[in-house]
Protein backbone atom coordinates (compact mmCIF):
# COMPACT_ATOMS: atom_id res chain seq x y z
CA UNK A 1 0.00 0.00 0.00
CA UNK A 2 1.36 3.52 -0.75
CA UNK A 3 0.98 5.46 2.50
CA UNK A 4 3.25 8.41 2.81
CA UNK A 5 3.55 11.33 6.02
CA UNK A 6 1.04 10.82 8.63
CA UNK A 7 -2.69 8.90 8.31
CA UNK A 8 -5.29 9.60 10.12
CA UNK A 9 -9.23 8.43 10.43
CA UNK A 10 -12.12 9.58 12.24
CA UNK A 11 -12.51 6.53 15.32
CA UNK A 12 -15.96 5.74 13.75
CA UNK A 13 -14.31 4.94 10.36
CA UNK A 14 -12.01 1.54 12.02
CA UNK A 15 -13.96 -0.78 10.23
CA UNK A 16 -14.08 0.55 6.72
CA UNK A 17 -11.02 -0.16 4.47
CA UNK A 18 -7.75 2.41 4.05
CA UNK A 19 -6.62 3.67 0.90
CA UNK A 20 -4.61 7.30 0.23
CA UNK A 21 -6.11 9.40 -2.49
CA UNK A 22 -4.56 12.52 -1.16
CA UNK A 23 -1.86 13.53 1.14
CA UNK A 24 -1.14 16.61 2.94
CA UNK A 25 -3.81 19.73 3.58
CA UNK A 26 -4.97 22.41 0.50
CA UNK A 27 -5.26 25.08 3.37
CA UNK A 28 -2.62 24.11 5.94
CA UNK A 29 -3.96 28.11 7.59
CA UNK A 30 -5.89 26.89 10.67
CA UNK A 31 -3.76 28.68 13.24
CA UNK A 32 -4.01 25.62 15.92
CA UNK A 33 -2.81 22.96 13.51
CA UNK A 34 0.54 21.34 13.03
CA UNK A 35 -0.43 18.44 10.94
CA UNK A 36 0.39 18.94 8.16
CA UNK A 37 2.61 22.03 8.09
CA UNK A 38 5.77 20.92 6.23
CA UNK A 39 3.78 18.86 3.42
CA UNK A 40 2.06 19.95 0.29
CA UNK A 41 -1.13 18.73 -0.76
CA UNK A 42 -0.76 16.19 -3.31
CA UNK A 43 -3.04 13.20 -5.72
CA UNK A 44 -2.30 10.08 -5.28
CA UNK A 45 -1.52 8.86 -9.04
CA UNK A 46 -4.06 7.01 -10.01
CA UNK A 47 -1.45 3.58 -10.69
CA UNK A 48 -0.76 3.48 -7.34
CA UNK A 49 -4.70 4.49 -6.44
CA UNK A 50 -5.36 1.42 -8.33
CA UNK A 51 -2.50 -1.20 -7.34
CA UNK A 52 -3.56 0.11 -3.87
CA UNK A 53 -7.23 -1.43 -4.78
CA UNK A 54 -6.08 -4.39 -6.53
CA UNK A 55 -3.82 -4.87 -3.23
CA UNK A 56 -7.45 -4.64 -0.97
CA UNK A 57 -9.29 -6.59 -3.69
CA UNK A 58 -6.68 -9.50 -2.88
CA UNK A 59 -7.39 -9.74 1.08
CA UNK A 60 -10.82 -7.89 1.30
CA UNK A 61 -12.83 -8.49 -1.36
CA UNK A 62 -16.01 -7.85 -0.42
CA UNK A 63 -15.08 -4.76 1.49
CA UNK A 64 -18.31 -2.39 1.96
CA UNK A 65 -16.83 0.59 3.05
CA UNK A 66 -13.81 2.68 1.93
CA UNK A 67 -11.76 5.79 3.49
CA UNK A 68 -9.93 7.22 1.37
CA UNK A 69 -7.11 9.28 3.83
CA UNK A 70 -5.70 12.86 3.30
CA UNK A 71 -6.94 16.22 5.44
CA UNK A 72 -8.93 16.68 2.66
CA UNK A 73 -9.44 14.21 -0.63
CA UNK A 74 -12.60 16.12 -1.05
CA UNK A 75 -10.62 18.89 -2.59
CA UNK A 76 -10.46 17.23 -5.99
CA UNK A 77 -12.13 18.02 -8.96
CA UNK A 78 -15.61 16.70 -9.42
CA UNK A 79 -13.98 14.87 -12.62
CA UNK A 80 -11.16 13.01 -10.61
CA UNK A 81 -13.46 12.14 -7.43
CA UNK A 82 -15.73 10.90 -10.37
CA UNK A 83 -13.18 8.59 -11.95
CA UNK A 84 -11.81 7.12 -8.51
CA UNK A 85 -15.11 6.39 -7.23
CA UNK A 86 -16.11 4.69 -10.25
CA UNK A 87 -12.42 2.61 -10.13
CA UNK A 88 -13.39 1.60 -6.80
CA UNK A 89 -16.15 -0.05 -7.81
CA UNK A 90 -14.63 -1.55 -10.36
CA UNK A 91 -12.11 -2.93 -8.07
CA UNK A 92 -14.77 -3.36 -4.59
CA UNK A 93 -17.72 -4.93 -6.46
CA UNK A 94 -19.25 -4.93 -2.97
CA UNK A 95 -18.59 -1.54 -1.77
CA UNK A 96 -21.38 0.80 -1.17
CA UNK A 97 -19.83 3.67 0.27
CA UNK A 98 -16.82 5.63 0.18
CA UNK A 99 -16.18 7.99 3.00
CA UNK A 100 -13.29 10.97 3.30
CA UNK A 101 -12.66 14.09 5.29
CA UNK A 102 -13.71 17.60 3.52
CA UNK A 103 -13.88 21.31 4.31
CA UNK A 104 -16.34 23.95 3.82
CA UNK A 105 -14.39 25.14 0.89
CA UNK A 106 -14.05 21.45 -1.16
CA UNK A 107 -18.04 22.04 -0.65
CA UNK A 108 -18.59 25.49 -2.34
CA UNK A 109 -16.10 24.02 -5.38
CA UNK A 110 -19.35 22.27 -6.50
CA UNK A 111 -22.41 22.38 -8.02
CA UNK A 112 -25.61 19.90 -6.52
CA UNK A 113 -25.52 18.16 -9.23
CA UNK A 114 -22.16 17.23 -8.94
CA UNK A 115 -23.10 16.33 -5.49
CA UNK A 116 -26.08 14.10 -6.51
CA UNK A 117 -24.00 12.35 -9.03
CA UNK A 118 -21.15 11.61 -6.88
CA UNK A 119 -23.81 10.29 -4.12
CA UNK A 120 -24.80 8.19 -7.06
CA UNK A 121 -21.36 7.22 -7.39
CA UNK A 122 -21.09 5.75 -3.56
CA UNK A 123 -19.12 8.92 -1.91
CA UNK A 124 -21.33 9.22 1.25
CA UNK A 125 -19.58 10.48 4.50
CA UNK A 126 -17.42 13.27 5.07
CA UNK A 127 -16.01 14.11 7.87
CA UNK A 128 -16.18 18.34 8.32
CA UNK A 129 -13.40 19.57 10.76
CA UNK A 130 -15.65 22.74 11.50
CA UNK A 131 -14.15 22.99 15.12
CA UNK A 132 -16.74 25.84 15.68
CA UNK A 133 -20.68 27.35 15.35
CA UNK A 134 -19.25 30.68 16.35
CA UNK A 135 -17.98 33.23 14.16
CA UNK A 136 -15.81 34.57 16.62
CA UNK A 137 -13.99 31.10 17.30
CA UNK A 138 -13.82 30.80 13.40
CA UNK A 139 -12.41 33.71 12.68
CA UNK A 140 -9.77 33.31 15.63
CA UNK A 141 -8.50 29.63 14.80
CA UNK A 142 -8.15 30.81 10.49
CA UNK A 143 -10.64 28.31 9.80
CA UNK A 144 -11.69 31.17 6.98
CA UNK A 145 -15.11 30.46 6.57
CA UNK A 146 -18.12 31.63 8.90
CA UNK A 147 -21.07 29.60 10.54
CA UNK A 148 -22.95 30.84 8.12
CA UNK A 149 -20.75 29.19 5.66
CA UNK A 150 -21.03 26.18 7.23
CA UNK A 151 -24.57 26.08 6.78
CA UNK A 152 -24.96 27.20 2.83
CA UNK A 153 -22.75 24.39 1.88
CA UNK A 154 -24.17 21.98 4.29
CA UNK A 155 -27.51 22.47 3.08
CA UNK A 156 -26.25 21.31 -0.52
CA UNK A 157 -25.05 17.97 0.96
CA UNK A 158 -28.35 17.88 2.64
CA UNK A 159 -29.99 18.06 -0.93
CA UNK A 160 -27.45 15.93 -2.61
CA UNK A 161 -27.83 13.30 0.13
CA UNK A 162 -24.54 13.00 1.38
CA UNK A 163 -24.06 12.30 5.19
CA UNK A 164 -21.37 13.98 6.81
CA UNK A 165 -20.39 14.35 10.19
CA UNK A 166 -18.72 17.40 11.91
CA UNK A 167 -15.65 17.33 13.94
CA UNK A 168 -15.89 19.84 17.17
CA UNK A 169 -12.66 21.16 19.00
CA UNK A 170 -14.36 21.65 22.42
CA UNK A 171 -12.39 24.52 24.59
CA UNK A 172 -10.75 25.97 21.36
CA UNK A 173 -11.59 29.83 21.94
CA UNK A 174 -9.44 28.39 25.68
CA UNK A 175 -10.73 29.59 29.42
CA UNK A 176 -9.92 33.77 28.25
CA UNK A 177 -12.60 33.63 24.75
CA UNK A 178 -14.01 36.74 26.19
CA UNK A 179 -10.70 38.52 26.53
CA UNK A 180 -9.63 37.26 23.10
CA UNK A 181 -12.42 38.62 21.30
CA UNK A 182 -11.49 41.99 21.31
CA UNK A 183 -8.09 41.16 19.81
CA UNK A 184 -9.84 39.74 16.57
CA UNK A 185 -9.83 43.48 15.39
CA UNK A 186 -5.86 43.15 15.78
CA UNK A 187 -5.35 39.99 13.87
CA UNK A 188 -7.98 41.14 11.15
CA UNK A 189 -5.61 44.35 11.12
CA UNK A 190 -2.60 42.40 10.70
CA UNK A 191 -3.52 40.48 7.50
S1 LIG B 1 -7.98 22.27 7.26
FE1 LIG B 1 -7.58 20.65 8.80
S2 LIG B 1 -5.58 19.78 8.28
FE2 LIG B 1 -5.78 21.73 7.15
S3 LIG B 1 -4.78 23.25 8.47
FE3 LIG B 1 -6.97 23.27 9.00
S4 LIG B 1 -7.18 21.78 10.70
FE4 LIG B 1 -5.17 21.42 9.74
Amino acid sequence: MHFTGRTWRPPYEAHSVIIQATSGCTYRKCRFCSLYKGECFCMSPMEEFEEDLAEIKTYQPYARRIFWTGANPFAMSYENLKLRALTVRDYLIKCQSMAMFASIRDIRDKEVWQLKKLRAMGINGLSIGTESGDDDVLALAGKGYTADDILEQCRKLDEAGIEYYFVYMTGLAGKQCRQLKPNLSLLTQKK
